[in-house]
């Protein structure tokens, strides 16, 4: 199983020096590569490919350009690669007819990052402390802040140092062994419903809300974007004023994801399989009120979060259609279709009476049950369903307190 991550590096002003001098030594590898290209087609109508290029790597370092042997042979390769990959896209894009677009040069500051194709050219060493510490050839051991733990049994695969305005990052690609399949239960399988009264609905009743912390930050954004639209353009004031609204953005950012992960994590660990709405199948960002929380959710990331836990866990994610799981009464199947603003299905066949959210998640459950192979089809299902969810169901009590108040 493939996976990658995303790490903080802090590297001192020297080893800042001996990056940025690779960068400089890559993009001008780069260049060359291009240009080689270019002439050979333009004059000889002559295609050269990757290994024609990494062949003449030896001799450019020893004639033409002596500062490529401070870089890493196969970090030099990786950038031929590179080229060779934006010449394919190329042919690619000019062959189905869209507007190709040739390859560019690479102007000064524009080339971003280096990639050591393969281990041991970098390694990780964890030291327990604050800082960890990555380990690059030709450069040194950088402090790195390993924040999403990398498994002691992973096989790390590339590395890919990146810059970003004055920060840092690292990015690592590893293979972990796949765990075991565990067993799953019906019992233990649970569906949400990305809900309209809730940020998220579990079909066991339970509700999950967006933390308070989503809307103060989101204020606090609004606040700092309208102080930013009043400062003079061109001012020094206005540039400090960015720096602090791309810090909130970042703030917020890094919060969400936090939670996201969080979220995913208690998921994966308390149930064996998880279904969840594919919205890729159908588009519901047409409603600004739905927009908005799909938004706030991240859904596709948290949707990813919880798949590869749950992949890595040897347990379930399953998406479904979740076209009608809104409408359909979880209970007899009858539609009972409902504004945007009917907080409560109530179903005039079976008489079941429960939060929107919550009917849908267990529909979403029984779709996801029936992916899996867990539910058999018909009426059998239905009831097999209804024993799973009785928990969160309130039948038959159209004067229940809490749903009264709910709908107030
Ligand atoms: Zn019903």
């Amino acid at each position: 199983m493939k996976r990658t991550g995303g790490f903080r590096l802090y590297p001192n002003n020297g080893q800042i020096q001996a990056i940025a001098g690779m960068l400089e030594e890559c993009r001008w590898l780069y260049n060359w590569a291009l240009d080689c290209r270019k002439l050979a087609w333009e004059h000889m109508k002559e295609h050269v490919n990757y290994y024609d290029q990494a062949n003449l790597l030896p001799y450019l370092k020893e004639k033409v350009r002596p500062n490529l042997t401070g870089v890493q042979s196969q970090v030099l390769q990786d950038v031929l690669r590179r080229v060779d990959k934006a010449f394919k896209a190329f042919f690619r894009r000019a062959k189905s007819g869209e507007k190709p677009g040739y390859p560019r040069f690479r102007g000064k500051d524009r080339y971003d990052s280096i990639t050591y194709p393969q281990n041991p050219a970098f390694r990780i060493e964890k030291t327990g402390l604050r800082c960890d510490k990555l380990v690059l050839s030709k450069i040194g051991a950088v402090r790195c802040r390993v924040h999403r733990d990398i498994p002691d049994d992973a096989v790390t695969k590339t590395c890919t140092i990146s810059r970003s305005g004055d920060r840092w990052f690292a990015s690592i690609t590893y293979d972990v062994p796949d765990a075991d399949v565990k067993e799953i239960i019906s019992e233990n399988v649970v569906g949400l419903d990305l809900g309209l009264n809730h940020l998220l609905a579990f079909s066991d009743g339970v509700f999950l809300d967006a933390p308070k912390w989503f809307r103060a930050s989101e204020k606090k954004l609004g606040i700092e974007q309208r102080r930013l639209s009043r400062k003079k353009r061109r001012s020094k004031n206005r540039s400090r004023q960015r720096l602090r609204v791309s810090a909130v953005h970042r703030k917020i950012h890094a919060q969400r994801k936090d939670f996201m992960h969080k979220t995913s994590r208690s998921l994966v660990d308390s149930f064996d399989g998880v279904v969840m709405e594919d919205l890729r199948i159908k588009n519901m960002v047409r409603n600004h009120h739905l927009s908005k929380s799909i938004h706030d959710a991240g859904w596709n990331m948290f949707a990813g979060f919880v798949a590869y836990k749950a992949e890595e866990a040897g347990k379930h994610a399953v998406f479904v259609n979740p076209s009608g799981t809104s409408i359909e009464c979880c209970v007899c199947g009858t539609p009972v279709s409902k504004t945007l603003s009917v907080r409560t299905h109530r179903c005039p066949s079976c008489g079941l009476v429960l939060d929107r959210d919550t009917n849908a998640a267990v529909n979403i459950l029984g779709r996801g049950l029936d992916a899996l192979g867990l539910l058999t089809a018909g009426t059998a299902g239905r009831a097999c369903l209804n024993d799973l969810v009785t928990g969160a169901m309130i039948q038959e009590a159209p004067s229940s307190p809490v749903l009264a108040g709910r709908e107030g």
